[in-house]
């Protein structure tokens, strides 16, 4: 009997396929032997596991770089349009194997990977935002991302007792080798003073200056030799900083003050939908978009762009050669900003400058919840951007001059269309800032692009219908398929459709033709188990429960937040009490998502040691749920719960996570899940509960919680075990604010979708017993995914609201490090 392959060589025999030359083994190893020597300074003897990691990221991080300068180079020479993606929440993904993965360096690295195989999966982690960067390389765009390089990440989770302990994440304690640092291009970014108005323009004078310094990190095209560069700022007090008031006591301070400046960077806010106003937030989002415009101006100067200087300088054709794409409101500032540079320091004409504004920036919205809408107080901004202020309130005088030629009169749309909020506080909206100031506007799913139209951004659309767009998400194959599942990606590689499908993932539907073949059925349910066992094993080392992996793996991955309904799902377990399992995370300071977890831990300790169950029902919640968690859990899964309230989750990508490596979806008629029926057939999707239209509806009507607690026997049976204290003996108080919630003010209408949920768990239950039905549906699913690449998103983009072409064709290598 041969030996069941590994994920890495499962990985790797992809990867071979994919080679025109196999990779030289025995430079790597010398490569990496060298690194460890010069780089590390250590040997073998003493070397930790951490020093063969960067070893073998420093081997790795080689090959990238001669690709990264020829990628730059080749930019220079065919001198293409640019596009700048803009985002607060880019960090850091597991760049390690995904650069061997993209590079086909998988297999090479063996013996250097034996070594340092456990530590690999403890280290270097991140979020997400990086599956566009992946396919923007992976499509030949010349694309940059920018952001914040911040010193803490997303807090890590600890469960102490079943309550959320938050720790920081100190992920730049040893060093960070993947990225360089680029001090040559520090840029000045001022904050604060006064605006002086003179004959020949506008001074912003007085400012405080903080220096923004680039770190770059290399983002290489799947096999294509391509490497875009994501540049990441970190805030860095000026040498002078505040040493006018030198003296011996002064300096002293000054020179400690400095750290005040360079809080800028120190921390990513972890709120997750919801906006909250703080000053070092606004600062944030306008240090990055300073930065930024500098750099995108000083290359659109520099370029070959035109044989004469003239044409060169003149920023008339910035639309023509750069595309800014807004991720939410967070980098809205580019506009008012890229007003200032264009009129305060390039003298052109408002009108003038505003074209070339709006013709450069487009805007992604990614919510419609309200509490999750930009509104910065006006006092804010006149303190910290005075001249930006100005510029706002300049745009809107313009904007509702427009409206009022349009509408007459219509003192009430005004109101509801003016960048400036004047009940009570006056604030700047930020979304209206963004639709005003961008040629285009999307939403992140269908349903949810309808939505803005219908609901939020009507009146807008009203105005402007050709900026209204739709770009449904995607997700990275490459990491989402190849890197977390390697025994799914081969079974399709090899057994049925070839490779191609990892560079285009329409052709996925090839498996339909084999959908009643049983050698497929087998080999997939085969690796789902496989997967399983797995991940059974990884629980019962790092969290000492053990599951039977012969139980459906039903779970609920995402950041906590009361419309995600992880509440729902917990009634379900409570009514069934029987076979199952779940995970989730939230965001601190939240107090419901953090009640929440509480109950779910509460649940899981009653559950979980109730003799009777036995191991029919497990309820397990994973701690400190990012990326590196998401990648063992997702392949592992049978279920998948994406229940939102219909008209609330404006796309979700965890969804076609889990499409993508096999599981099933039970889920509501919102965000992505729509189009994900539409692709599979709504028959292969468990779809229940009220549609956006019979949400509305009830609100029309009024929700009243009561009368499905009254009317539903075992609703009523849960909520009173949860208020009665069976889950919090001795505390039956515990839990009240949830249940007062569920009870009387629950916005999300849990209970609305309750029974018609339960039932379809009974219809998933019975399916999961007929293991043949179940991996056929699966099939179908895998089949229908298509559309949820991040290639076909990203080339969406390009072609409709950028105005660039993507194209799959390689550039040329050059000669690897000897
Ligand atoms: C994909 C992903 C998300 C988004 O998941 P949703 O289910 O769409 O909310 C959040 N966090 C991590 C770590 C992810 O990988």
């Amino acid at each position: 009997m041969s030996k069941p392959l590994t994920d890495q060589e499962k990985r790797k025999q992809i990867s071979v396929r994919g080679l025109a030359g196999v990779e030289n083994v025995a430079d790597l190893k010398t490569n990496f032997n060298r690194h460890l020597h010069f780089t590390l300074v250590k040997d073998r003897n003493v070397a930790t596991k951490r020093d063969y990691y960067f070893a073998l990221a420093h081997t790795v991080r080689d090959h990238l770089v001669g690709r990264w300068i020829r990628t730059q180079q080749h930019y220079y020479e065919k001198d293409p349009k640019r596009v700048y993606y803009l985002s607060l929440e880019f960090y850091m993904g597991r760049t390690l194997q995904n650069t061997m993965v993209n590079l086909a360096l998988e297999n090479a690295c063996d013996e250097a990977i034996y070594q340092v195989k456990t530590y690999l999966q403890i280290f270097q982690d991140g979020g997400t935002g990086t599956c566009f960067l992946d396919s923007m390389a992976t499509l030949g765009l010349a694309a940059y991302g920018y952001g914040i390089r911040y010193e803490f990440g997303i807090f890590n989770q600890k469960i102490v007792n079943g309550w959320q302990a938050e720790e920081a994440d100190d992920w730049l304690r040893y060093g960070n080798p993947w990225e360089k640092a680029r001090p040559e291009y520090m840029r000045p970014v001022h904050f604060y003073g006064r605006v002086e108005h003179h004959p020949d323009g506008v001074k912003w004078v007085d400012t405080q200056v903080v220096l923004a310094l680039p770190y770059d990190t290399p983002v290489p095209g799947y096999r294509n030799n391509i490497v875009n560069t994501m540049r990441l700022w970190s805030a860095k007090a000026p040498c002078e900083f505040h040493l006018k008031d030198f003296n011996v006591g002064g300096y002293i301070q000054a020179v400690l003050d400095k750290n005040l400046a360079e809080n800028i960077s120190r921390v990513l806010y972890p709120n997750d939908n919801f906006f909250e106003g703080k000053e070092l937030r606004l600062k944030q989002e306008y240090f990055v978009v300073a930065a930024t415009l500098q750099d995108i101006i000083r290359r659109f100067k520099a370029s070959k762009f035109g044989s004469t200087e003239v044409v060169r300088m003149d920023l008339t054709t910035l639309p023509d050669k750069v595309a800014i794409q807004l991720n939410d409101t967070h980098p809205a500032m580019a506009i008012p900003e890229l007003m200032r540079i264009l009129v305060d320091d390039e003298k052109l004409s408002w009108d003038t400058a505003w074209d070339i504004t709006v013709r450069t920036c487009a805007y992604t919205n990614h919510t419609v919840l309200p509490e999750a809408l930009e509104r910065w107080p006006i006092d804010l901004f006149q303190n910290l951007l005075p001249r930006h202020l100005e510029i706002i309130y300049e745009i809107n005088r313009r904007h509702l001059e427009r409206i009022t030629a349009l509408y007459p009169g219509d003192y009430d749309r005004l109101r509801r269309m003016s960048l400036i909020e004047e009940c009570g506080q006056k604030k700047i909206n930020m979304a209206h800032l963004c639709i005003v100031g961008s040629h285009a506007v999307n939403g992140v799913a269908q349903i949810h692009s309808d939505i803005i139209k219908d609901t939020v951004f009507k009146d807008f659309y009203e105005v402007d219908p050709q900026k209204f767009q739709n770009k449904t998400n995607g997700i990275t194959p490459r990491r989402w398929l190849v890197m977390c599942n390697p025994g799914l990606a081969e079974v399709i590689a090899e057994v049925k459709i070839g490779e191609d499908y990892i560079r285009d993932l329409s052709q996925l539907k090839n498996l339909l033709k084999f959908v009643d073949d049983d050698a497929l059925i087998r080999d997939i349910a085969k690796v789902k188990q496989e997967n399983k066992l797995k991940f059974a094993v990884h629980l019962e080392e790092q969290y000492k429960v053990k599951i039977n992996p012969n139980s459906m793996f039903d779970v609920q991955v995402k950041r906590i937040h009361e419309y995600k309904r992880q509440l729902l799902n917990c009634l379900h377990i409570i009514t069934l009490y029987n076979r199952k399992s779940i995970i989730i995370q939230a965001a601190p300071g939240y107090h419901t998502a953090k009640m929440i977890i509480k109950l779910i831990t509460a649940i899981g300790e009653v559950v979980n040691n109730d003799s009777v169950v036995g191991d029919r029902l497990k309820v397990i919640y994973l701690e400190n749920y990012r990326v590196t968690l998401a990648e063992k859990v997702i392949p592992a899964s049978d279920l998948s719960e994406q229940i939102s309230t219909a008209g609330t989750e404006a796309s979700g990508t965890g969804n076609m996570k889990f499409m993508l490596n096999g599981a099933l979806t039970i889920g509501t008629m919102d965000g992505a899940n729509v189009e994900m029926a539409e692709e599979a057939g709504e028959e292969n999707l468990f779809i229940f509960g009220m549609r956006v239209k019979d949400v509305e509806a009830l609100d029309q009507k009024g929700y009243d919680a009561m009368e499905y607690y009254n009317r539903i026997p075992e609703l009523k049976q849960v909520m009173d075990q949860i208020s009665g204290g069976f889950f919090s003996p001795g505390e039956p108080d515990l839990f009240k604010d949830i249940v007062k919630m569920l009870m009387h003010h629950d916005r999300f209408k849990v209970f609305a979708d309750y029974e018609d949920y339960i039932k379809c768990q009974e219809k998933v239950s019975a399916l999961y017993k007929n293991t043949k039905e179940w991996t056929k549906m699966v099939i179908h699913n895998i089949a229908g995914c298509g559309k949820f690449s991040s290639d076909r998103t990203i080339a969406q983009y390009a072609r409709e609201i950028w105005g660039m072409e993507p194209s799959l064709e390689k550039i040329a290598a050059p000669d690897d490090p000897r």
